[in-house]
């Protein structure tokens, strides 16, 4: 199996990115924020719970996203490989999702992590905002204090699949398809 995880401060493209990993690689999609926008949209007592979290920028509580990710690896047990966007974030996660993925006969390929600067990030998240209308991508305060959940509690992931010897940082600028072609030259190689 191929099971990567996509990783990056919010506004680095892993959304981007992933939808173009899961053509060339035949994997499945995993974002732990898509998937809370689809319980919030369905009006789920999950997404109730989610929204004002996520509307301050906050982190969901490890519990409920380890649950979601479990269930779609259940509910998938024939894929070729998974990508994981926007999870795991804390160290709790991390170390769930490789028991999980243990328990499966599987463990994470690699860890590819986009490096993008604040300010292009604060630019990205601006311009989102505007065509999609979600209320985290259009408040400076609200983007300010995502980019500091990541510095502080998913940014030190990076040691923990660098101790795995999995990491490998990508440059995030440039277009679209020069991001993609320095992520398939890295899963190339695998
Ligand atoms: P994203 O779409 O990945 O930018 O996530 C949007 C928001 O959903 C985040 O700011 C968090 O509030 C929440 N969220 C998504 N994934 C996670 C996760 N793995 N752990 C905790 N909170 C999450």
């Amino acid at each position: 199996m191929l099971n990567i995880v996509l990783f990056g401060p919010p506004g680095a493209g892993k959304g981007t990115q992933s939808n173009l990993l899961i053509e060339k690689y035949n994997l499945i999609h995993l974002s732990t924020g898509d998937i809370l926008r689809g319980e919030i949209a369905a009006g789920t007592q999950l997404g109730l719970e989610a929204k004002s979290i996520m509307e301050r920028g906050d982190l969901v509580p490890d519990k409920v996203v380890i649950g979601m990710i479990s269930s779609k690896l259940d509910a998938n047990p024939n894929a070729n490989g998974f990508i994981f966007d926007g999870f795991p974030r804390t160290a709790a996660q991390a170390q769930a999702l490789d028991s999980l993925l243990n328990e499966k006969g599987t463990s994470i390929s690699r860890m590819l992590s986009l490096k993008v600067d604040d300010q292009e990030l604060i630019k990205r998240l601006l311009n989102r905002g505007k065509e999609s209308g979600r209320a985290d991508d259009k408040d400076e305060n609200i983007i300010a204090n995502r980019i500091n959940e990541y510095n502080n509690k998913t940014a030190p992931l990076k040691d923990y699949y660098s101790l795995q010897d999995k990491l490998s940082e990508v440059e995030g600028i440039g277009s679209v398809q020069d991001i993609a072609n320095r992520l398939n030259e890295v899963i190339d190689k695998l």
